[in-house]
């Protein structure tokens, strides 16, 4: 099972909430987190076994994966840092 995350960024308040990362059910494809330096946005996105991921928002397919463990990015907006926070409790399969 995955788990949900928050994204918050203080200094310019963007926030991305309820952002998916982990495994479902089945193996594939996997919810990772990135970040899109094209729409400078962070999200999660799904990826295929293939490893080719595409921003959930912009399509771009050059996007920066980050770690399902991340604890904090360069916001996209404003390049403060940004801070993630886990929720292990809040689950989806
Ligand atoms: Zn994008
Ligand atoms: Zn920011």
């Amino acid at each position: 099972m995955g788990h949900k995350v928050d994204f918050v960024c203080r200094a310019c308040r963007y926030e991305e909430r309820d952002l998916g990362v982990g495994r479902g059910r089945r193996p594939w494809p996997v919810l990772r987190l990135f970040r899109c330096d094209n729409c400078h946005s962070v999200g999660s996105a799904w990826v295929d076994e293939d490893g080719v991921a595409r921003c959930s928002l912009c399509y771009h397919d050059d996007i920066a994966l980050l770690a399902d463990d991340i604890t904090s990015v360069t916001c996209p907006k404003c390049t403060e840092r940004g801070v993630f926070t886990h929720h292990p409790g809040e689950t989806w399969e």
